[in-house]
């Protein structure tokens, strides 16, 4: 029979525990601990799978005070340590404090109500709990400020942001926000009540939840959020220019122009987060036609259908510059008339470089990162520009539905994302992206059944990377992963249920058709 499939995994943002390392994580931890010991086999416990992990995405930034475990009480290993742990009944809840020796089982939670919200709460809760000796590392004051603390920041310069969120003695919001803001610097959230009149009228707040911002330039304004959510409250903070993830402090600098830390001369671009640039589709092409696919000697078999198919995609869909797009078609025309089976990856160089440009057919071969470019060198750019890349020609795939007409594409709502997946796992350098790419590809790539629907899957998978690289190595601090759109760029994608942030996929389709359609792409820097 073997072990039941598990239900938790480790791209899940659970930590996985089990009789090695259970005792070792809770006991006299730096954080607190929400655990839930399950069965595999337990209905119940499948069923409320989704929940926990929803719930332990939601609260992923607030790991320094308190961290979400899974142990699976059904696996043999386990046995023991469950029985030790007097666990009955499947799932138990169990809470352990930050710095307790002397409570090791931790304590239960008996509560019916098992909804996100409601959990999350308690959590809060159960934060708050904590004496102040055993009070998480990190963890910063949950209890609101009084007045004077606040409105002595009034005209002070500081060098942190400082955020007040007022809101009612029951709301949750306040202390969520501080706990979501947690991991950044340049930053204090703290939380105060609307009892307190007199703040009320001083900051001129007349009706809650209401945060209000204190600049380190010693200005202060009401902050201008779209809707009074977590979500966009936190967003909104951790968007702020100068409001950083922590990582090592060396790629904290913006980059100063003239010198982008490696002593190349780069030149600092202002640019639009609104805007999708020509000159990052452009760099991106570049790369991958000169550089990327330079390691290949020759294109044979898979790897040259592959290398057509994506220059088939791109030259009927990139809405390029003319002299680009007339380059790609030429380039594919070349492709498709050759009766070799093998080509060497000089003769597409030459084609490239030197025959096209005879007739005016040009590709720059300056990198110019704008909306990709990175706080260094080693982050953004290339794979940046091809996700943009990818996002454009799923979006002309959408609102150009004859542009693959006799490619032998058409009709076929997969036509870029295949391409894709293909051009990826074959070409693209990292492996390991292509691994996960293909992985989320063979999960559900075949529900895709309509070009907007491959719109909001490429969409989706990205999100659900950007979730995978939060806080990784590869992250520039200078833009942090988010889920993406963020409310400032699309308000009406964002909504919450049940105190659960959702999207609005409706709203989001007609923002990606919008955002990467060719009238946002904007020519600026594009030499
Ligand atoms: P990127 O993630 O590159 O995004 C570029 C731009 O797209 C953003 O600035 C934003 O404007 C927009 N955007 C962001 N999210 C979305 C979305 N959900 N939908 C539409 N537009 C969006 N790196 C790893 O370390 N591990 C991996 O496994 C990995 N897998 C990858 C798989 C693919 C297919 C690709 C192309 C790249 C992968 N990378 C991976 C690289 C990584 O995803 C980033 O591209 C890189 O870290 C640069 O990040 P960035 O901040 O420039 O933003």
């Amino acid at each position: 029979q073997g072990q039941p499939a598990r239900l938790y995994t480790e791209e899940d943002p659970v930590v996985i525990l089990s009789s090695d390392s259970l005792k070792q994580s809770v006991s006299n931890s730096s954080s607190a601990w929400l655990l839930q010991f399950y069965s595999s086999w337990c209905g119940h416990c499948i069923q409320y799978s989704p929940t926990w992990k929803a719930l332990a995405g939601d609260v992923k930034d607030w790991s320094q005070a308190i961290r979400i475990g899974v142990l699976d009480c059904a696996h043999e290993k386990n046995f023991d340590i469950c029985k030790e742990f007097g666990i009955h009944f499947y799932p138990t809840f169990r809470y352990f404090k930050a710095h307790d020796t002397t409570n090791d089982l931790g304590k239960t939670y008996r509560g019916a109500d098992r909804e996100l919200q409601t959990v999350r709460q308690l959590m809060v809760n159960f934060l708050q709990n904590h004496t102040r000796p055993n009070w998480p590392v990190g963890c910063p004051p949950l209890d609101p400020v009084r007045s004077e603390d606040i409105l002595s920041l009034m005209g002070k310069k500081t060098e942190l942001y400082t955020a007040v969120i007022v809101e009612d003695g029951d709301s949750y919001i306040g202390r969520e926000v501080i706990l979501d803001l947690m991991p950044y610097e340049g930053i204090a959230v703290k939380r105060a009540l609307s009892s307190d009149r007199l703040l009320m009228e001083k900051l001129g707040i007349s009706s809650v939840p209401s945060a209000y911002l204190f600049h380190p330039n010693g200005t202060h304004t009401v902050m201008n959020v779209q809707k009074r959510l977590r979500f966009f409250f936190s967003s909104f903070l951790k968007l702020l220019p100068g409001v950083h993830r922590m990582q090592s402090t060396s790629s904290l600098q913006r980059p100063q122009p003239g010198n982008n830390g490696q002593g190349t001369q780069v030149e600092w671009k202002e640019f639009k987060k609104s805007k999708v640039y020509m000159a990052d589709l452009e760099s991106g092409l570049h790369y991958l036609l000169r550089v990327e696919l330079a390691t290949h000697k020759t294109l044979e078999g898979e790897e040259l259908k592959t290398f057509k198919d994506f220059i088939t995609v791109v030259a009927k869909l990139f809405p390029g510059r003319q002299s680009v797009v007339k380059l790609l078609e030429t380039l594919l025309e070349w492709l498709v008339s050759l009766p070799l089976e093998k080509i060497p990856y000089d003769a597409i160089l030459d084609l490239v470089n030197n025959k096209m440009r005879i007739s005016g057919l040009y590709l720059s071969e300056q990198v110019q990162w704008v909306g990709c470019q990175g706080s260094s060198v080693a982050l953004r750019g290339y794979p940046c520009s091809l996700w943009t890349l990818f996002h454009v020609l799923s979006v002309q795939a959408a609102n150009r539905p004859d542009a693959l007409a006799n490619t032998g594409f058409e009709d076929d709502p997969l036509a870029v994302l295949q391409t894709m997946r293909r051009y990826i796992g074959t070409f693209f350098g990292c492996q390991e992206c292509g691994k996960h790419f293909e992985e989320m590809a063979q999960e559900s790539l075949n529900q895709v059944k309509s070009v907007d629907e491959a719109v909001l899957w490429l969409w989706r998978k990205h999100n659900q990377v950007n979730a995978r690289l939060t806080g990784s190595m590869s992250e520039d601090p200078m833009f942090p992963k988010t889920q993406w759109p963020t409310p400032d760029l699309c308000p009406t994608c964002h909504e919450e249920q049940d105190g659960l942030h959702v999207w609005d996929e409706q709203m989001v389709l007609a923002f990606l058709k919008q955002h990467y359609g060719a009238s946002n792409i904007s020519p600026k820097y594009s030499s």
